[in-house]
């Protein structure tokens, strides 16, 4: 049974996407022996998170305790600035948009120091400890230099085609080799680009079978090397990023033909990558000469050369990243090279295999670690936030995979051998951070929601309004369909919402404010009776008129006039579904683990219990104000004592009785003045 005492210090994990069930299984599989070891000393739960179950709200519960009505981040999107037509939404990866106070800031009051490695949602700092990242999951890049590449020389859309041709005018060539020679064009954000050349050998003199990337025409400048199957040691360079105006302008261009914005994976990324606009407005698009660090995967090179793959990862800048900025120098030097998305993209385009994303998950869980290791042993601290986005990718890669009215055997197959060599990786990560804990730390996993299969198919909420009549398009001069928010009365907007167009709010408002009610009801109507075309059931779970949702925790000015949840089995793997949903044998449920001093051993929580409940919580057990804004209750259910509090300031109280006795006593046997001096104190 673990001490009835107060914790010092705590190191949180958390990971994105967590699935509780899934854990479950494989820890009773014997697969993940240190979830294990941190359940029996500790509690469980199936924690519920907010609507909608999506990273940015979620994870700002996590860390404010407050509800998304309170904090503001309502969604993975905030709402349009007022003026701005009901399309016009905005990112959620903002600290500064967000109302709410958070743990960091709450323990900086009580002079304690918070370290956060890439714990999501959290940039641009707003604590004055020490910060490694912590934008987005991947799609959100800051401080991406460049972004994933594939160098082939096959001809496919967004990717590097390489045109090998025998080797002419290179320096310290061995003719054995047989060398031929290509370009592998790295794209930088800003329009410019780095122009490595690339080398294919002959290296024992039979089949092609050597990549070698070099800085110039000179195979002693070698920056890479690597034999088919292996990733190159990382390159460390000098990369110009002096904008490109006119590149820009055609890449910009390109963008806005191929990608419009829909409500489907591709469109949502491109909305919450920054432009370069935006990253230049917040200042964080690097200028000029930046150092950076990337590598490559030689995945593919038949033995004539007639195919070639190579992959190069994200290029991250080594410096300006953290806080303060010039550690991401010192992480450099002592743990290795950074980089915030483990190719999430070139794993959907299929550029690259499951094995390679693998390995780069596994390399960041492994950075993760050790730089925990090493700001935990050069820095003070009390407070360590580490994250890891491994859940949600590979709910979002293998869920569909995971339902048997939807996949083959192979696929299931498949699909739980990803699930559980990605879990043990996040097994490895927490048995390091583990042993960074002492008897007086308390230890939290968390995750801020999961993810569940789909069968159905999903539902887009715009359609369902279109084919009521209630939202119309027309084609603008470039034939492009756009809304007509002239015949418009309401309008599906990011992941739960309706707006009604309202005239004297919208700019194009068309609605009433005398007929906002009736609107508001026939939107509420026509939802609720609409039918997913798949299964002939209803397709949306719950619909709420704007004030009745404040009963899930969402209110204010940045949620719509109507809020609704879709049926899981028609929300693709997470976001729009309620809480509490299941589909088979997983939920979208959050995972809450927690042992320390004070938290029950071995038992799986029963009672009810909210993701606003974390911070709280952790400010109880450690000792720390309670964030300014929580409004979870502490987990009282988890607790060797739910009043340690209380019976910690009675046996203070009893002490000082003690010693003012014994110091009376003393006075007395000495003939002192007793009276006088207790006043005195
Ligand atoms: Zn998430």
């Amino acid at each position: 049974m673990a001490e009835a005492k107060e914790a010092k210090k705590v190191i949180v994990l958390g990971i994105d996407g967590g699935q509780p069930e899934l854990i479950q299984r494989f820890v009773k599989e014997g697969k993940l022996p240190n979830f294990e070891k941190l359940m029996k000393r500790g509690v469980f739960k199936e924690i519920i998170e907010p609507l909608p179950t999506i990273t940015p709200p979620c994870w700002t519960t996590i860390t404010t305790g407050a509800w998304p009505g309170t904090h503001g981040i309502t969604d993975f999107y905030l709402p349009q600035e007022p003026g701005d037509d009901l399309d016009q939404i905005q990112h959620g990866f903002n600290t500064h948009k967000c109302k709410a106070e958070y743990i960091w800031q709450a323990a900086e009051r009580a002079a304690k120091k918070p370290i956060l490695i890439k714990w999501e949602v959290s940039w641009p700092p707003v604590h004055h400890g020490i910060q490694v990242e912590g934008c987005g999951p991947g799609v959100v890049n800051y401080f991406e230099l460049g972004s994933v590449r594939l160098h082939t020389t096959e001809d496919l859309p967004m990717t590097n085609m390489v045109r090998l041709k025998p080797a002419e005018g290179w320096a310290n060539l061995d003719p054995m080799w047989k060398s031929l020679e290509g370009e592998v064009i790295i794209a930088l954000h800003g329009g410019s680009e780095q122009v490595y050349h690339l080398l294919i050998n002959k290296s024992k003199g039979a089949g092609y079978d050597t990549a070698l990337v070099c800085s110039t025409k000179d195979a002693a400048k070698t920056v890479a090397s690597m034999r088919m199957g292996q990733w190159s040691e990382w390159v460390i360079d000098i990369f110009d990023m002096t904008p490109n105006q006119e590149k820009m302008a055609r890449d910009e261009a390109q963008r806005a033909k191929t990608k419009t914005y829909t409500k489907t994976k591709a469109g949502q990324d491109t909305q919450a990558r920054l432009t370069m606009a935006q990253r230049a407005r917040e200042g964080l698009m690097p200028r000029g000469k930046t150092k950076g660090s990337f590598r490559f995967k030689l995945l593919n090179l038949s033995s004539d050369a007639s195919e070639m793959e190579l992959f190069s990862t994200q290029v991250w800048p080594v410096s300006g990243y953290t806080q303060p900025p010039e550690l991401g120098e010192e992480l450099l030097e002592n743990v290795g090279p950074f980089f915030t998305n483990p190719a999430r993209d070139a794993l959907h385009y299929e550029w690259i295999d499951e094995r390679t994303f693998y390995e780069l998950m596994d390399y960041q869980h492994q950075w993760l670690a050790k730089t925990a290791k090493y700001l935990t042993s050069s820095r003070e601290w009390d407070l360590l936030y580490v994250e890891t986005h491994c859940g949600d990718y590979i709910n979002h890669f293998y869920m569909q995979n995971f339902d048997p009215r939807i996949a083959s055997e192979a696929q299931i197959r498949n699909a739980t051998s990803w699930f559980t060599r990605h879990y043990q990786s996040i097994d490895r990560m927490l048995g390091d951070l583990v042993s960074l804990a002492d008897q007086d730390t308390l230890f939290v996993v968390v995750s801020d929601h999961s993810g569940t299969p789909s069968p159905w198919g999903y539902l887009e909420p715009l359609t369902v309004l279109e084919n009521a009549g209630l939202l119309v398009y027309k084609n603008d001069e470039q034939g492009k369909r756009v809304v007509d928010w002239s015949k418009t009365k309401a309008y599906a907007q990011r992941s739960i919402y309706v707006y009604i167009n309202l005239k004297g709010r919208d700019p194009q408002g068309i609605v009433e404010p005398k007929d906002y009610d009736k609107v508001q009801e026939e939107i509420v109507e026509v939802l609720r009776g609409a039918i997913h075309p798949k299964s002939g059931k209803h397709a949306f779970q719950v619909v709420f008129k704007k004030h009745e949702a404040e009963l899930i925790g969402l209110y204010g000015d940045r949620i719509g006039d109507v809020v609704y949840a879709l049926n899981p089995e028609c929300d693709e793997e997470h976001g729009k579904e309620l809480p509490t949903s299941r589909v088979g044998d997983v939920s979208i449920r959050s995972t809450f683990i927690m042992a320390g001093p004070n938290v029950k051993e071995g038992i799986h929580l029963e009672g009810m219990a909210y993701l606003t409940s974390v911070a709280p919580t952790i400010a109880y057990l450690i000792g720390i104000p309670v964030p300014a804004n929580a409004e979870g209750a502490i987990l009282y259910e988890a607790l060797v004592d739910p009043d340690l509090r209380l019976h910690l300031q009675r046996k203070a109280e009893k002490e000082r009785d003690r010693w003012r006795a014994m110091y009376r006593g003393i006075a007395v046997e000495y003939d002192l003045n007793p009276r006088r001096e207790l006043n005195d104190e």
